[in-house]
């Protein structure tokens, strides 16, 4: 019997505590599940307190997994002035992410598996885009205009580029070369959060579960979380894992074959610890069938 979620507030029931720790039987031990522990999540700053490129988080995690986090902080360095925007701007959707680390991070630590993370706002470069979209520095976003992003030329788009696009991804590369050299082809998993409303519509889905080429993991784990009862799940919805522009998820797990999936949570849902373990954990849980079939951990190639 699931547990009522007490979604719209984001904050677990009493009912909780009958799916915090995991159901005996088979089940994610031996890759390392663990319900417990620490969750401390990097804050994307180096010690003179500039953004960072990307933070490992759980580097040592023994599962075959791998969780990113394109947009998991909203640092912007000094050197661009907070891109001449207001502090409220950083405060939304706009600049990061809201909850979307917090939630990689405990996912990462539940089911042991290692964590990257981009160290900087989404408005600095958008490590979902490829450099050669306009929307990698965007000039707008959500209606409101980017001063330090307006007419951008050449220079500081390569500045920019190198100095944290280009890091992350290569952390990223470098992780998922560390799998392949130990014999093992890793799921990726890609954590995002949306607003609640978007050009006022207000988006009925809790969570959105997206998946393109690889059906291997997306569609059972929207299965799963239809079963649990009482969340609304969006199949490839606020955003569809079909997006042409998305960079991440196609570029390292697509292109390369790997077992995928991307996820969606309302930023309501997760903005406070609380809610971000309650995803965390539900997630782990509908994740735990597909990510303990062996099978799942093998390259497959495809094509449109
Ligand atoms: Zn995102």
């Amino acid at each position: 019997m699931p547990a009522r979620l007490d979604l719209d507030h984001g904050r677990p029931d009493e009912h909780r505590r009958h799916w915090a720790e995991p159901q005996p039987g088979r089940s994610m031990a031996d890759r390392g599940v663990d319900f417990r522990g620490p969750q401390t999540c990097p804050d994307g700053v180096s010690p003179d307190g500039s953004a960072v490129a990307w933070m490992p988080f759980n580097a040592g995690g023994r599962a075959p997994v791998l969780v990113v986090c394109d947009h998991a902080t909203r640092r912007i360095p000094a050197e661009l002035g907070q891109l001449g925007l207001d502090d409220w701007v950083l405060d939304t959707h706009v600049a990061w992410d809201i909850g979307a680390a917090d939630v990689a991070c405990r996912l990462a630590r539940m089911l042991d598996a290692p964590a990257v993370l981009s160290g900087f706002s989404r408005l600095v470069v958008d490590p979902n885009r490829g450099l050669d979209r306009t929307e990698a520095f965007p000039p707008i976003s959500a209606g409101i205009a980017i001063p330090g992003n307006q007419a951008l030329d050449a220079v500081e788009r390569r500045r920019r580029a190198e100095a944290f696009w280009l890091p992350y991804h290569e952390a990223i590369a470098r992780r998922l070369d560390a799998f392949r050299q130990q014999g093992v082809t890793p799921a990726f998993i890609s954590v995002h959060s949306c607003t609640p409303v978007y050009d006022r519509f207000v988006r009925p889905w809790h969570i959105g579960v997206m998946w393109d080429l690889d059906t291997r993991m997306g569609p059972p784990l929207i299965d799963a979380l239809n079963r649990w009862g009482d969340i609304h799940v969006g199949d490839n919805e606020p955003y569809s894992g079909r997006h042409p522009f998305d960079y991440t998820i196609d570029h390292h797990a697509e292109a390369a074959g790997l077992p995928c999936v991307g996820l969606e949570i309302r930023q309501n849902l997760i903005d406070e610890p609380d809610g971000a373990d309650y995803w965390a954990r539900l997630i782990a849980r509908c994740l735990q069938p597909v990510l303990a079939d062996d099978a799942l951990y093998q390259e497959r190639l495809q094509v449109h």
